[in-house]
């Protein structure tokens, strides 16, 4: 054979073994979808909040020793490290799975509803699986039986990652989230890519959506003390008045989005959620407190956005005799889908969803912790269809609320892409 002859060879060789790979896990995604449905409905009837997902490790960890995969128990608290050893010689693939529940009260009437109870920052509340983690731990289960069940073909080793607490601890004094405190224990050190999914209950089932660079935003949390100086509501000339001030500096802030951020590239948001100063009508008072939310799109908007914000609050406040602290608290870094890996599984995630079911994700908002792992090594997030097929997404109840519903039937799409994610990419490295 000559040289070109051998490439063209390998290259068929190995799209070959890659199809046949492919139809394997089509063929066992399809004989254990019954199976997952079952452990999404009994995880659905029991949820747990962040840090507390005992029985849900506990299933996860039988589950996975039982299909002969190496189980580390309690890491970041309640956390399940599962690690399937390949047949063959390659990369590690991380696949992660959040087990956290929320302080909602469902609403849904469903065979499996959730009637659990649970105290929650001091109140007594319903505790209900209202951002869909329980799909995604069923999912990851069964991507393990799956792909368990292939190991001897695998060229690498697969790390599944169950976490806890991906809405985060925030009470007094604890502030941290599932993926950061895995990432601190060390659980990223041998990977070489990570893949993970989100539910969505507004988006079609059989559907995947993503986007390349960022993709959800960074959340971090604002707070800002103005201090004046106290006087008589009728002679305000004696002191400074930090209510005006406050109010400029809130103003102020409008120009960040509208003349500093290029939104060419990115949106940003800046809000101020509350506002407190004050007794009386005729009292000026001594201080204003304020806190807000800040949304970036990647590192370097998000530091301009700070400059700004204390900029603003501090020289506004100067100009008035007044003085403005300002606390910007970290929350969620931007969860950026790297550009590289992003195109490599391109042509992956079309194989798995078909034709006119990939769709190109807005920017979004909202947060995930599944960041603190892209912050380690290349990651990949994507979006997979909850919602009945033909809803109507306007008219669909949203993540975290009461009626939050979603399509069990969406579930083989995302055993499938899940498992392409990892042969494939074994594949190409
Ligand atoms: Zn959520
Ligand atoms: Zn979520």
């Amino acid at each position: 054979m000559n040289k070109l002859t051998i490439v063209l060879f390998l290259i068929s060789g190995m799209a070959f073994s890659q199809s046949k790979l492919r139809s394997d896990i089509d063929q066992r995604a399809a004989e254990i979808e019954d199976k997952v449905i079952e452990w999404r409905r009994d995880i659905h009837q029991n949820p747990e909040l962040g840090n507390q997902e005992f029985r849900t490790a506990k299933k996860v960890a039988d589950h996975l020793r039982s299909l002969g995969i190496e189980v580390t128990e309690e890491v970041a608290v309640t956390g399940v490290v599962g690690v399937l050893q390949g047949g063959k010689p390659g990369p590690t693939v991380a696949l992660r799975a959040d087990m956290d529940a929320l302080p909602v009260t469902e609403r849904v009437d469903l065979p499996f509803k959730s009637t659990v109870t649970a105290t929650y920052n001091g109140q007594e509340t319903g505790v209900m699986h209202a951002c869909g983690h329980d799909t995604h731990v069923a999912i990851l289960m069964g991507v393990a039986e799956i792909l368990a069940g292939m190991k001897d073909d695998l060229a690498g080793n697969v790390k599944f990652l169950f976490q806890p607490a991906e809405e985060g601890i925030n009470e007094p004094g604890v502030t941290t989230w599932g993926a950061k405190q895995m990432v601190e224990e060390g659980v990223m050190e041998d990977v070489d890519a990570v893949f993970g999914l989100h539910i969505g209950s507004q988006m079609e089932v059989g559907k995947i959506g993503y986007r390349s660079g960022p993709a959800l935003a960074g959340v971090d949390e604002l707070e800002i003390t103005v201090h004046g100086t106290q006087a008589h509501g009728a002679s305000p000339w004696s002191g400074v008045d930090p209510i005006v001030t406050s109010a400029q500096i809130i103003n102020g802030f409008q120009t960040i989005i509208a003349r500093n951020v290029n939104i060419t590239e990115a949106p940003a948001i800046v809000t101020v959620g509350a506002i407190h100063g004050g007794i009386r009508h005729n009292i000026i008072p001594e201080k204003v407190d304020m806190i807000g939310t800040i949304r970036t799109f990647g590192d370097e908007q998000q530091a301009l956005v700070h400059k700004r914000i204390t900029e603003i609050a501090t020289h506004i406040a100067e100009s008035a005799g007044a003085k403005a602290d300002v606390r910007i608290k970290k929350m969620y870094p931007s969860t950026i889908n790297d550009p590289e890996l992003t195109e490599m599984m391109g042509p992956t995630i079309l194989a798995a969803a078909g034709d006119g079911n990939v769709l190109t994700n807005p920017l979004i908002t909202g947060a995930e912790d599944f960041s603190f792992y892209q912050r380690e090594k290349p990651g990949l997030f994507i979006s997979l269809g909850g919602m009945k097929k033909g809803g109507d997404p306007t008219k669909t109840p949203s993540h975290h609320t009461p009626d939050f519903y979603i399509d069990e039937s969406g579930f083989i799409l995302g055993l499938r892409v899940m498992s392409y994610f990892v042969v494939d990419y074994m594949g190409m490295n």
